[in-house]
């Protein structure tokens, strides 16, 4: 049984009211267990606002738990995240990073964990998270990408977490001489420019060319500047995939749909050959549903991460 540790929040870069990036460090500055890009580990809030189940009909909902003075009850949560920081910068500054979204459920309740974390780090007033310590999961280039020439990550909202965890240690391995097995295609979806987070390094990464990786990022809900930034789309992830594969759109979408002007049609179908892809997605299960419908149309090796 993996031990539970305290540790601490060091950082917290809130990129939009319910986006956040964080890093973890152990409260005695223990290292953390050695990972590979795209593991995930669990971490533990002790005052969450606790929520129970109720069933009316066919229908489940959680609605807030309340004690006999009406007040919410409030407890432990520990659920697992997927590190965003690489492999390389745990190594060299003992620390992990998270990029997380503020859970609302269908009927406004917010996420237990999510909420406890957001008020809590809301006045830098209770810094302090558990997690445990093990690292584990499958969703790594090794276990999913073997053989493949070409990699096609998808990534929805915080979805991108093991993606950039994944690129940023290619970079890193190329920088230190070794050779990437295979051409990495990143598709990054959120709503608005502010949301996409690690943006401007992933560009760089991009710009550096030390390994064959190309950045497309994309917002459903673009600003007018956006709609003229040769280096960001406009729409959803699935629906761009949809018309690079001559596929119709799964929903009409108020924003034009459009790939990076520097990105272009001819240029993304000429990498992806399908035969050769494995497509690897993670986040909101939606859009992953549709995302492997597209790949099977397309005929390509299908992997998602479930959260
Ligand atoms: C491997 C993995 C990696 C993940 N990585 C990330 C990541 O990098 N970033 C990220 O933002 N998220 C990630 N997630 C999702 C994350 O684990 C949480 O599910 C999410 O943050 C919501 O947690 P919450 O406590 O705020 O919401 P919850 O309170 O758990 O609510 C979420 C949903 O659970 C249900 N629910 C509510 N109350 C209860 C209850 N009492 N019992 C059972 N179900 C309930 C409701 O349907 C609700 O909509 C990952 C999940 C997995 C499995």
């Amino acid at each position: 049984m993996a031990e539970l540790k305290a540790g601490n929040i060091i950082e917290w870069h809130r990129l939009s009211p319910i986006l956040s990036l964080f890093r973890v460090v152990a409260l005695d500055s223990s290292p953390f267990p050695a990972y590979q890009a795209g593991q995930y580990i669990a971490l533990r809030r002790d005052d969450c606002l606790l929520t129970r189940k109720v069933k009316e009909g066919n229908e489940v909902r959680y609605v807030p738990d309340l004690d006999e003075a009406g007040k919410q009850k409030r407890g432990p949560v520990t659920h697992s995240y997927s590190i965003s920081s690489a492999p390389y910068e745990t190594a060299q500054g003992n620390y992990l990073e998270f990029y997380v979204v503020l859970e609302r459920g269908l009927d406004g309740v917010l996420g237990r964990f999510t909420e406890s974390l957001f008020r809590g780090m809301e006045g830098h007033s209770n810094e302090r998270l558990a997690y445990l310590e093990r690292i584990v999961g499958d969703f790594t280039l090794a276990k999913r990408a073997a053989g493949f020439e070409h990699v096609l990550m998808v990534g929805t909202g915080t979805g991108l977490a093991p993606f950039v965890s994944m690129i940023k240690q290619l970079d890193f391995e190329a920088q230190h001489g070794a050779t990437a097995p295979a051409r990495y295609t990143l598709l990054h979806a959120n709503r608005t420019r502010e949301e996409l987070a690690y943006h401007r390094e992933l560009l760089g990464i991009e710009k550096a060319k030390r390994f064959d990786f190309v950045y497309v990022p994309t917002v459903s809900r673009p600003a007018s500047r956006d709609l003229s930034d040769p280096q960001l789309g406009s729409g959803r992830a699935n629906n761009l995939l949809r018309q690079l594969f001559e596929l119709p759109p799964k929903e009409p979408s108020a924003a034009p749909l459009a790939l990076p002007g520097e990105r272009p049609l001819a240029m993304l179908r000429e990498r992806i050959r399908p035969a050769q892809t494995v497509v690897l997605t993670c986040g909101n299960p939606n859009g992953m549903a549709d995302i492997a419908w597209i790949a099977a149309q397309a005929g390509m090796r299908f992997e998602k991460e479930d959260w």
